[in-house]
């Protein structure tokens, strides 16, 4: 039997990019290792169009595979063994794989799905299902071949030079390999939008870099650390990134103090916007991310994006904006963030929150209101206060 486990690793995606698969198919390898680094003897490699995990036998094979699902740009993932591309080795193979299943799962029924990758392979991929198929029955007395609903459905994949047998397939979410598609910087806040949002465009091979705000001390210590949390279960699909941390309250206080009550919320915000777009440029963020979902509050009206819209030049995502509120929430759910974000923590955005905000606010408007206000001062003094948290996965 093999002295290895075998994965078999599908790209979804990245399958389809013609001239630049070599490129995709590097950086997701790349990723891949990158995740299981830290499991001494794996071996991660590209080989006959598929990407092969191979793993001392007395590693944990559940928790590798788990880690390499999390890979963005791997659609699915199969636990196989190996034989010589020969009749009767992958006879011995399927029977000892099958002896296997009987012993852990008690199966009963089965159905061989051959496949012939290698076409000088003498014999047709329906014949070697049939070949292999006796040989499973003669090895195996116990079992019977169901073509219907088989307990097992027994994948024979002969290659060139090897034939992998493996049933079953655990999915991965497809995308793209990160760092594929640049480097965005997430607002990040301690909701359930922000995260998703991030871990959407992330999926998409962008990096990631976030920014928070916080109102220290209407804001309690305790919400930032919350923003951390969510921050580092970003980080195991994402990999190490920077948080950026401004304290907005000196600008907070000024809007309250020479603005219109019901703008304050718009004029945080575009606030937020513009201090963002400062620490992308400076970190080579080329867009930034947000949470922002049409209409889910007053800030997020159609009127009060396009005067958020208005603060900067980057573009900005917000790759949750159609979605309704209980897709997100199930999006968080499977990606491990929800728990965290609706622990009850204040968000700085709910200090000085007006009784009746403007849900449809006018740019000539504001922009009058921030004239009050020496705007190009607080956004620097604001940049300059950052502060920077290493983010990765402990
Ligand atoms: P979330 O669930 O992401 O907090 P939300 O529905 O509460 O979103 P808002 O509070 O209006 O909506 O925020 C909209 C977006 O603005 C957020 O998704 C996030 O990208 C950004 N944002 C809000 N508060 C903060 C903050 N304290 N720090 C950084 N970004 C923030
Ligand atoms: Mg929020």
């Amino acid at each position: 039997m093999n002295e290895q486990n075998i994965l078999i690793v599908r790209c979804g995606e990245v399958a389809l990019k013609g001239m630049n698969k070599p490129y995709f198919e590097r950086m997701l390898v790349d990723r891949i290792r990158k995740n299981l680094k830290s499991y001494k003897g794996v071996d991660v490699k590209r080989h006959e169009g598929l990407i092969f995990i191979r793993a001392e036998k007395d590693l944990d094979i559940e928790g590798i595979i788990k880690e390499t699902a999390k890979v963005f740009g791997v659609a699915s993932i199969s636990k196989a063994v190996e034989s010589e591309s020969e009749l009767n080795a992958i006879g011995s193979a399927a029977v000892e794989y099958m002896m296997d299943l009987i012993e852990k799962r008690g199966i009963k029924s089965f159905k061989v799905e051959a496949k012939r990758a290698d076409k000088n392979f003498p014999v047709k991929s329906p014949e070697i299902g049939r070949i292999i198929g006796a040989k499973v029955l003669i090895g195996c007395k116990v079992l019977n071949v169901d073509v219907h609903n088989p307990d097992v459905l027994l994948h024979v994949d002969v290659r060139h030079d090897r034939t992998y047998i493996y049933e079953g397939k655990v999915a991965g979410f497809g995308g793209l390999p990160l760092g594929t598609n640049g480097k965005g910087l997430v607002l990040l806040s301690g909701g359930i939008d922000s995260p998703v949002a991030a871990w959407m465009m992330a999926k998409r091979g962008m990096l990631i870099e976030a920014m928070h705000f916080h109102s220290y001390p209407y804001t309690s210590p305790r919400a930032q650390e919350k923003v951390e949390d969510l921050a580092r279960i970003l980080a195991s699909y994402c990999g190490r990134f920077k948080m950026h941390v401004i304290n907005l309250l000196p600008i907070q206080e000024q809007i309250v103090e020479h603005c219109p009550e019901e703008e304050t919320t718009i004029l945080v915000r575009r606030f937020m916007m513009r201090i963002a777009e400062r620490i992308a440029k400076d970190n080579d963020c080329m867009m930034l991310i947000t949470g922002e979902n049409l209409g889910q509050v007053a800030s997020q009206t159609a009127e009060a994006l396009v005067v958020t819209d208005a603060s900067v030049k980057l573009p900005v995502m917000r790759p949750l904006i159609a979605m309704d509120k209980v897709d997100i929430m199930d999006k968080a759910k499977e990606i491990g963030t929800y728990e965290t974000s609706i622990l009850p923590y204040e968000d700085c955005c709910t200090v000085f929150l007006p009784k009746h905000p403007t849900t449809k606010p006018r740019l000539e408007r504001i922009l009058e209101s921030e004239s009050k206000l020496d705007c190009q001062a607080l956004i620097e003094a604001a940049v300059s206060s950052q502060e920077i948290i290493d983010i990765k996965v402990e």
